[in-house]
């Protein structure tokens, strides 16, 4: 087998089970290992460090598939690793009556570069390294054994493909095409999703706790739902007994799915708006109207995608909280959502609380929300913790 050694005093991360290596830690490569190779890791010293996949065109070289020098990397290990993932969520499906969950959350399941999402009877798969583009086949085939799915479709759509030099992939991979739209069901809220032209897999699973979150203070309360999607905020805020809903996007496609999903969920669509928007322009508009909420939800897109756009994003992020802040009733709720996994949670804190001070209220956190539990991260990968909101009292 193909082979690299890491330079000296560059193995920490490694000792630590991190799964990355970084191409500016490899000091040699040996046996001309091609794209998606599986490639040993050795120290400087000669020590068996870890073996991984190899990725010529990015910056993290190696991804790695194991600790374990006796463990090889072959269709078994596939199929101990997705059975794993998958069958850790069961007790999850079942406990939270869920028939849409991630199964497979990457790094954090021990399959750098993978993303697996159950809608239903559907499984949609995101291969985004040339480690896990290589294994496709088997992978495809295991998911076939192990859920029995009546379809797998590929959104390998992501721009951190070209990263790895990978082409983006959009299509059937097994059994029937998924339709239109997906129904799927979370406890006692029911969405459409779909799966080939909505963002990401096609919903934000990860944000379902905060969902359910947002019933409990939406009773009674004007409800500001910004940057909604397929509206899965508001259906909460309406099915907590909210008096009137306000959904903000700037995709039409996104606020008719969004319509949708109220009807679906038998709520009342008089009491609930739908503007096709730009967010940093219309709260200036709410505000030289002087119009005000009881609750605000800002969930916006991923601000940063590397460290250069770090100061951008935060003044993004703080311009949308503070007109937000301004536009609460005393005593009113903000969740406010940063899921750029660069924006540090403390950083994000600071924005917030900035915010808070320029817009001349008092705030109190009463509450810390993250990515649902079938989004762990392993404590090996902190990078695997990227979606940070914080629950406000505003006074
Ligand atoms: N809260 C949603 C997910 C939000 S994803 C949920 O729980 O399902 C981010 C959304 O912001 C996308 O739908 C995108 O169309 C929208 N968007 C991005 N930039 C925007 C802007 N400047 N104004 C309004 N909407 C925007």
């Amino acid at each position: 087998m193909a082979f690299v050694i890491i330079k000296p005093k560059r193995d920490k991360a490694l000792q630590r089970k991190h799964p990355w290596v970084f191409s500016g830690a490899l000091a040699q490569k040996k046996g001309n290992p091609a794209a998606g190779d599986t490639v040993d890791i050795v120290s400087a010293k000669g020590e068996w460090l870890g073996r991984g996949a190899y990725s010529p065109k990015s910056q993290i070289a190696v991804r790695l598939w194991t600790f374990s020098e006796d463990e090889p990397v072959d269709e078994a290990f596939f199929r101990r690793r997705l059975e794993r993932a998958i069958v850790n969520r069961r007790e999850l499906k079942k406990r939270c009556h869920l028939n849409a969950c991630r199964l497979v959350n990457a790094e954090s399941d021990g399959l750098p570069g993978l993303i697996i999402d159950q809608y239903d009877r559907f499984l949609v798969c995101q291969f985004l390294t040339v480690g896990v583009h290589a294994w496709k086949d088997v992978i495809v085939q295991q998911l076939q054994d192990l859920v029995a799915p009546e379809g797998i479709f590929e959104r390998s759509d992501s721009p951190v493909l070209d990263k790895e030099g990978l082409p983006r992939t959009v299509g059937r991979l097994a059994g029937h095409e998924p339709p239109e739209t997906i129904e799927i069901r979370e406890g006692d809220f029911r969405f459409l999703v779909d799966v080939r032209n909505g963002h990401k897999t096609g919903f934000y699973l990860d944000q379902r706790d905060n969902r359910h979150q947002a019933t409990h203070y939406a009773a009674d309360g004007d409800v500001l739902n910004c940057f909604c999607y397929t509206g899965g905020f508001g259906v909460a805020a309406m099915a907590g007994g909210a008096r009137t809903v306000t959904n903000i996007d700037v995709s039409v496609a996104s606020l008719d799915l969004a319509r949708q999903n109220m009807v679906l969920n038998n709520l009342n669509s008089e009491r609930v708006d739908y503007l096709q928007a730009d967010v940093f322009k219309q709260l200036r508009y709410f505000r030289d109207a002087a119009r005000d909420f009881d609750v605000i939800i800002l969930d916006p897109p991923k601000f940063a995608d590397s460290k250069q756009q770090l100061d951008r994003a935060s003044r993004g992020y703080k311009d949308i909280n503070l007109l937000a802040v301004k536009l609460l009733r005393a005593g009113g709720y903000l969740f406010t959502f940063s899921c750029s996994g660069l924006m540090e949670p403390a950083l994000f804190q600071k924005i917030v609380a900035d915010a808070a001070l320029d817009a001349g209220r008092d705030a109190q956190i009463i509450g810390r929300m993250g990515q649902a539990a079938d989004h762990p991260t392993s404590l090996t990968f902190p990078e695997g913790h990227y979606l940070k909101g914080l629950l406000c009292r505003v006074w």
